[in-house]
């Protein structure tokens, strides 16, 4: 198949965008990239989708979501932390069936799909969320996916005066046994589309003899381990406290450091933390919705970059971004830096799409397969619809994209070669049954959990 017409957005080395540009795809991998005019004399016979006043990019890679949490979107509004999670947040997920994990998972791989994005990071499954059930939509839906199973031993800030809901305390032996058992059943399954990684709790959650023991499993299987760090100053003032390290130092310490993992948030870093990253080659997971509406602080992600940080972008979960929209984010990344450092220089348009495809593809441990437009990488690509008012005029499609475009933007997304959304429609999945049992669902879970909402404005 021959994608044609289009302007190409590339990230290849040389960052070429390509005007009239075409892709050859053949047997799910692009087999050539250049001038539309080109790729015609060479593939004469195939047959071709006109791309005329589109613009493609690889896909989006979100580096930090939570499936379970898209069905509790909008549940927890406008808190402080700590309510957030223990009043609302794992008061909800607490009360999931695994049928409730399930149908999560749909409504957020449905939304993703048709926002751009094609590979994602699952940063905590629990148990009661259903792994099989969870993994067969990943697989089913066509995207790409590493799921991270939570592991856990201690709950000890989190277990203190019934803080954290019984339905999400799970112990070491099972967390483990049952994330090398998830891991032998469904690591590389889907024609590799899906990964399973280890999703330990946060320091607090997990004492440092279990990170280390995580972190030699990890090692031996070559398996991802992404972890929340340093997302509030908090977390930094308890591991000053209880080992005398700061947050780098401590993961430093307990293995959690490495190509292999990825470190989400890390928000509250100094310049010898970012150094010890720089040196371990650790990747980071930028939330900047999530860190602003919980107002956790802003990392200092232009810092890690001019260090040599890998940092891919990621929206976090339901209750608190709200959306699962990578496009959106890009926006935000960028703006947040500039008025934080009162640079409007600091993280430009490029920069912020470079942390959306390529950055995140290295986060995922896939940067020679995905992540760019180039011969021999998966066809993993989005084309974005810009014959739209809000995108007209477009001077520079890397700005538009990042600054004047939302996910619903997005008209198709080829996936290893397989058209998963055409003309803005979800070809792999059944939206209306899948929104419907979202809500039915979702209704049940605030029934069960006990927990009434309201708007806070007087409703009739
Ligand atoms: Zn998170």
């Amino acid at each position: 198949m021959i994608y044609e017409h289009g302007t190409l957005i590339t990230i290849d080395a040389q960052r070429r965008i390509i005007t009239d540009g075409a892709l050859a795809v053949q047997d799910g991998r692009i087999v050539a990239v250049g001038k539309t005019q080109e790729l015609r004399k060479r593939f004469p016979a195939e047959p071709r989708t006109d791309l005329r006043g589109r613009v493609v990019t690889p896909g989006l890679v979100n580096t930090h979501i939570h499936l379970a949490q898209a069905m509790i979107r909008g549940c927890a509004d406008d808190m402080e932390l700590l309510n957030w999670l223990g009043k609302r947040v794992w008061v909800l997920q607490g009360n999931y069936t695994e049928e409730d994990g399930r149908v999560s998972a749909e409504l957020c791989i449905l939304e993703m799909l048709k926002s751009g994005t094609t590979a994602f990071v699952e940063s905590m499954l629990a148990g009661r969320y259903g792994f099989d059930g969870i993994a067969e939509v990943v697989i089913r839906s066509g995207i790409r996916a590493a799921l991270s199973k939570i592991v856990m031993d201690v709950a000890t800030y989190a277990a203190k005066d019934n803080w954290m809901h019984p339905g999400m305390i799970e112990d070491r032996e099972t967390t483990l046994r049952d994330t090398l058992a998830m891991y032998d059943k469904w690591n590389g399954a889907g024609d590799g589309r899906l990964a399973v990684w280890f999703g330990p709790r946060t320091p607090g959650g997990v004492t440092p003899e279990l990170y280390r023991e995580i972190s030699a499993l990890a090692r031996e299987r070559n398996m991802g381990v992404t972890v929340h760090l340093a997302e509030v100053q908090a977390d930094r003032t308890y591991l000053q406290e209880q080992f005398g390290q700061t947050p780098a130092e401590f993961a430093q310490n307990v293995g959690l450091v490495g190509p292999n993992v990825l470190l989400v948030h890390a928000v509250w870093m100094d310049a010898n933390d970012i150094a010890i990253l720089a040196r371990t080659d650790t990747n980071v997971s930028h939330n900047p919705a999530s860190n602003a509406k919980l107002a956790s602080g802003i990392a200092p992600i232009p810092e890690m970059l001019a260090a040599g940080v890998n940092v891919g972008l990621g929206t976090d979960g339901g209750p608190s971004n709200n959306t699962y929209d990578l496009v959106r984010e890009m926006r935000l990344a960028s703006y947040l830096h500039k008025v934080r450092t009162l640079d409007p220089l600091v993280m430009p348009a490029e920069t912020v799409l470079e942390m959306a495809t390529i950055n995140g593809a290295k986060a995922m441990g896939l940067e020679e397969e995905i992540g760019s437009l180039e011969v021999g990488k998966q066809a993993d690509f989005v084309v974005f619809d810009l014959d739209k008012p809000h995108v007209t005029p477009s001077v520079n499609p890397v700005s538009t994209l990042a600054y004047a475009a939302t996910g619903t933007d997005v008209n198709t997304v080829v996936i290893a070669g397989q058209v998963v959304v055409q003309d803005g429609q979800v070809l792999t999945m059944d939206e209306e049954r899948i929104l419907r049992q979202a809500r039915e669902r979702a209704e049940a879970v605030w029934g069960r959990a006990g927990i009434e909402f309201e708007p806070r404005w007087p409703t009739s």
